[in-house]
């Protein structure tokens, strides 16, 4: 899309803004702000982290709010600063995204603007200037920007009520996106004669990167919530595949699912690449993403999958920090991330809108070894301390192994992840990587999309020949040994003469599985290093018990649940409420994309999934009927009501 030049000149929209400051003559109120909510944005209430926050920002303290995606953050500050007087400043890193953000205030009636390196220094004056005047309610700016003495020169000529810090978890080193800018906000906090209420958003819920974010932002006492992190409305599910299988579970995934919109995770460039060349080889056209592209050409790509042209993105985990994108309806990983943190931050990218989507993931043992093999060379050439180097490889193999065991767990997949960022580096406690008591009933563990297999006897085998070989060999020498191989290597060391020699009749891959198995549970143990050897684990004895048993899961080969709509409980799939139904949406998804186009703002912007599926149950007839639905302030029943209500009365005609 065609980023406005003139943004801050954009005409405001009149009416409604003089309106709002003469009325906070007196601090306000909670009700005003639920007005706010409804009338600007179209939602009947607050959710309760965002009720929290509001409400501690409005009584002028400090706030902080830790949520996860699509929890609604931006409403946390959005709403105060309409209701608030004066100016809202927004401290957000993602320079790319401030016009989106912008756009959608400016779509629903509220008078937003940003100031970063992408206007020109004119365009930089004129959106100051005309905040000197009040023009705006809400501000973005780059942390950056705070250091400015032309900036700080303009604050001080604004009333600044609040700021807000967006993606706060920057200034701590120990998040993942740590960005040293943001360390400049606390002394442009304190640079006010007045001091702000400050309100500090996030995502990351470590209790470390909490403790940062209190003491680097030099925030006062704050009222802090942190809500669930599970999303309810994502379903998980993982499937081991071969290289070859993965790529057309992928391709058949996009083909079931033709008109969404979804993203597919690799985990190096080539395969970005291939992947991509494959898909449109077979017909499937996508935007890819990474960082051996130009600047330019991901923009480009970006550009096109916000805007819907391209509805598939294949990238690696360069994309996605800031896609606001709320109608991304899959996740899928073509391969095994390296931590749960990662995954859940990039599956966590389906779904924002809170409509059901799906995060699937595609592993098998080469993603394993890929894993290690950058672990192993974490700090090579870096100049870093040798135990240092070794501390972090340590830390990493340990995320690792969650995540493996996330991998191959048979418990719910959503217990699995809740329960890792409730006891974060608290090691794996054995127990853990398995416990499900309840099972959250959508997830491909609950939904019973696999099998268990008895593999008793073929693990016993392992163990005793891990034992009668006191640990030095690989997987494969033991699979070998156990399946009576009659190679050289093996009849020359005498190993035929094992008591576990030939006990074994399944194939050589199933016996590694369960070798990989038995270590995940700690019964064996895989050395790193590029030839791993397998040793005992420090549950090995329980396998010599008597009544052991050893079973392994064993994804059924037809799956008529993943194809079927989203996978959910008919209670809560879209798919379930008839044909009509898709039909409408398909239209009304048209004919937003249109007047996007238009506009030249992303689709997303103009209404949500959840806004259209509302549409689409409503049906609305009128003005009242039309602000009903959820997502439709004034300003956009204004906009588009008309269109979206002749295209919905065209279609009851012709059904
Ligand atoms: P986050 O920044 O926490 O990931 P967003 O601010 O992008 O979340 O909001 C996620 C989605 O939830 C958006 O589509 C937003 O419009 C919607 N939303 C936010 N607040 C509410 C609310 N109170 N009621 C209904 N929907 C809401
Ligand atoms: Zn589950």
């Amino acid at each position: 899309m065609a980023v406005s030049e003139n943004q801050g000149a954009r005409p405001s929209f009149t009416g409604l803004g003089a309106r709002d400051v003469s009325a906070c003559a007196s601090r306000p109120t909670m009700d005003d702000a639920r007005a706010a909510l409804s009338r600007y944005f179209g939602y009947e209430d607050f959710r309760e982290g965002q009720r929290f926050i509001v409400d501690a920002v409005l009584a002028g303290r400090d706030a902080l709010g830790i949520m996860p995606t699509g929890a609604g953050k931006s409403m946390c500050y959005q709403v105060p600063g309409i209701v608030l007087p004066g100016l809202a400043l927004v401290v957000s890193p993602l320079v790319s995204l401030m016009s989106d953000q912008v756009h959608a205030l400016l779509d629903a009636g509220v008078r937003g603007s940003y100031i970063n390196s992408t206007l020109t220094p004119g365009q930089q004056r004129t959106v100051m200037r005309r905040a000197i005047e009040g023009t705006y309610k809400v501000m973005y700016v780059a942390p950056e920007r705070l250091a400015d003495p032309a900036f700080r020169e303009f604050v001080s000529q604004v009333h600044v009520a609040l700021v807000a810090i967006d993606e706060a978890h920057c200034v701590s080193q120990w998040g993942q996106d740590f960005r040293p800018s943001y360390l400049e906000i606390r002394d442009f906090i304190e640079s006010f004669a007045t001091r702000p209420t400050v309100v500090a958003l996030t995502a990351t819920a470590t209790e470390r990167v909490r403790d940062d974010i209190c003491e680097m932002l030099g925030l006062r006492d704050p009222a802090t919530i942190v809500t669930g992190f599970d999303r309810p409305n994502l379903m998980f599910g993982v499937e081991r595949l071969d290289a070859k299988m993965k790529r057309r579970r992928v391709a058949g995934y996009i083909a079931e699912h033709p008109r969404e919109s979804g993203i597919i995770y690799c985990n190096k460039r080539k395969e970005v690449d291939d992947l991509a060349d494959w898909l449109a080889s077979q017909g499937v056209a996508s935007a890819r993403y990474h960082a051996g592209m130009s600047t330019a050409e991901r923009q480009e790509s970006q550009r096109r999958f916000i805007d819907d042209d391209a509805l598939v993105m294949v990238a690696t985990n360069a994309f996605g920090m800031g896609i606001d994108k709320s109608n991304v309806r899959y996740v899928i990983h073509h391969n095994m991330p390296k931590s749960i943190e990662a995954y859940y931050q990039e599956a966590g990218r389906a779904g924002r809108d809170g409509e059901p989507s799906e995060c699937l993931l595609l592993w098998n043992d080469g993603d394993t070894s890929t894993c290690r093999y950058f672990i192993d060379r974490v700090g090579m050439n870096d100049g870093v301390a040798e135990d240092e180097v070794e501390r972090v490889q340590a830390i990493q193999r340990r995320m690792l192994d969650w995540m493996l065991g996330y991998c191959r767990t048979t418990g719910c997949l959503r217990a699995y992840i809740l329960k890792y960022f409730g006891e974060e580096f608290a090691g794996r406690d054995g127990e853990g990587a398995q416990a499900c008591e309840s099972g959250c009933g959508n997830c491909s563990n609950c939904l019973g999309d696999f099998e268990m297999v008895d593999v008793t006897d073929v693990a016993k085998a392992c163990v005793r020949c891990v034992l009668e070989l006191h640990g030095s060999f690989g997987k494969s020498m033991i699979a070998d040994i156990v399946r009576g191989s009659k190679a050289k290597r093996l009849l020359d060391g005498g190993l035929d003469r094992l008591s576990c020699y030939d006990t074994v009749s399944d194939s050589a891959n199933l016996v590694k599985d369960v070798i990989e198995l038995l270590a995940a549970e700690g019964l064996l143990s895989i050395s790193d290093g590029t030839y791993p050897v397998v040793e005992a684990g420090p549950r090995i004895l329980e396998a010599e018990a008597d009544g052991f048993t050893f079973s392994m899961k064993k994804i059924k080969r037809e799956r008529p649940a993943a194809s079927a709509g989203r996978g959910l409980p008919s209670s809560v799939s879209f798919g379930s409420s008839g044909s009509g139904d898709a039909e409408l949406f398909e239209r009304l998804r048209v004919l937003r994309k249109r007047l996007a186009d238009e506009q030249g703002i992303p689709p997303y912007v103009v209404f949500s999934d959840k806004s259209l599926h509302d549409m689409c149950a409503r049906m609305p007839r009128n003005a009242d009927e039309f602000l009903m639905v959820s997502g439709v302030g004034e300003r956009k029943l204004e906009r588009y009501g008309t269109a979206f209500m002749e295209e919905i009365a065209a279609f009851s005609v012709e059904r």
